[in-house]
């Protein structure tokens, strides 16, 4: 129990010690639609290259409209839960489209990501379920089979031998994002739907930053490794990232969605989102379907940017999607850095422990395909003035 006021602060007095106190900031306005990756902070407009909209779809005026329509006939709030008089026709659609889009029987919707990764896990695993989990997958999972009550085996990341003695051992089910939120790199998603496949085990893959960006339709890192509904069974998609709304949903086959509706708690027990979120969903999707030139410009603008950082020495860690971090060490440097780059007008996050493990504070720098070769140049020289100030101390 911490319910001592003075142990409270006594903890908040250490974080704030270790470099580790987060703080928010106060968003005055922005972007606008025309500059998607442009933000007002206190008075100055500052260059965003800590957001998730990858395909600069948040400030869309088709996803706007999209709102504005269903809100005219459904009101704001959804009044009530999907299983009380909350499901909309708009959220009905919407599943129904994502069920398409995935190549799955069907979809269902959660009100976050990290709820549908409560849900599902607490509903399909049990007390005497082991889970295997690789050690960079986002807290979500983790807290998901800690709600199951079920043994929680976290594997070296990216290990998939680890993953096959431990089947041997009798575990069941796999859960693992798709690109690693923190570190941009995709899991070994073929290797661990064959050992999955080999032991009659279930793979669940949370697609948080792939739906969206990779492969050629967009359909995430399933259809970049060329796996289907049956070689992965479960699949975990969020809408606040790529989507640029807000929600989740879960698409597999008929049997296994039918049971999530009637038992996974974090859809039950819930408000269901606006439907004029739902309706701007859908708006985002049919332009993730029908405009692939944003994943294309995407990509050309990632080689661009890592090209150009190779070019300077600066320490990306590998990866291929818009999440590019750049190693700092410690919490204090990745700070520094991230204030000596608002200076520059650029806004990168600083990304420390226990977020990610302790020694690998980094920035996380994330590109938009709304991005212009010349921020991304302008950032590229940023970094590399600072990385050679500090190289030179
Ligand atoms: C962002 C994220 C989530 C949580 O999704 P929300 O809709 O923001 O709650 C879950 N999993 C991963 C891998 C994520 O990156």
């Amino acid at each position: 129990m911490r319910l001592e006021r003075a142990e409270l602060a006594r903890e908040l007095a250490a974080l704030e010690a270790a470099q580790q106190r987060r703080r928010r900031r106060t968003i005055d306005s922005g972007p606008k639609p025309a500059e998607p990756t442009r933000l007002c902070i206190e008075g100055r407009e500052l260059l965003n290259f800590s957001g998730n909209d990858y395909l600069g779809l948040r400030t869309h005026p088709a996803l706007i409209a999209a709102a504005q329509a269903a809100m005219g006939r459904f009101g704001f709030g959804a009044g009530a839960a999907h299983l009380i008089t909350g499901h909309s026709r708009e959220h009905h659609a919407l599943e129904e489209e994502l069920a398409d889009f995935t190549g799955r029987e069907r979809a269902l919707l959660f009100s976050t990501g990290y709820m549908a990764n409560l849900g599902v896990i607490a509903a399909l695993a049990g007390r005497h379920d082991t889970v295997l989990a690789d050690r960079l997958n986002h807290a979500s999972l983790v807290d998901g089979v800690q709600l199951a009550g079920a043994r929680l085996k976290r594997y070296a990341h990216a290990d998939s031998a680890a993953v096959g003695r431990a089947l041997h051992g009798g575990a069941r089910l796999i859960v693992t994002d798709g690109v690693f939120s923190m570190d941009g790199d995709v899991a070994p998603l073929p290797q661990l739907a064959a050992l999955a496949q080999q032991h009659g085990a279930w793979l669940i893959v949370d697609d948080a930053h792939g739906l969206g960006v990779l492969g050629t339709h967009g359909r995430g890192s399933l259809e970049e490794a060329g796996l289907d509904a049956q070689q992965v069974p479960l699949l975990v998609g969020t809408l606040g990232k790529a989507f640029g709304t807000f929600g989740a949903f879960v698409a597999g086959d008929a049997v296994l969605i039918e049971y999530l509706l009637q038992r996974a708690r974090t859809y039950i027990y819930t408000t269901a989102v606006p439907a004029a979120v739902a309706a701007a969903t859908r708006a985002a999707l049919h332009l993730v379907r029908t405009e692939p030139w944003r994943r294309e410009r995407l990509r050309a603008l990632i080689q661009r940017f890592r090209t150009a950082a190779a070019a300077h020495g600066l320490p990306l860690l590998p990866s291929a999607t818009p999440i590019q971090p750049l190693l700092q060490g410690d919490s204090a440097q990745a700070l520094r850095t991230a204030a000596q780059l608002e200076e520059r007008g650029f806004v990168v996050s600083a990304i420390r422990p226990p977020t990610v493990p302790r020694g690998t504070a980094r920035l996380r720098i994330t590109l938009s395909s709304a991005h212009s070769d010349q921020d991304i140049d302008a950032l590229v020289a940023a970094l590399a003035a600072l990385h050679a100030q500090r190289s030179a101390a």
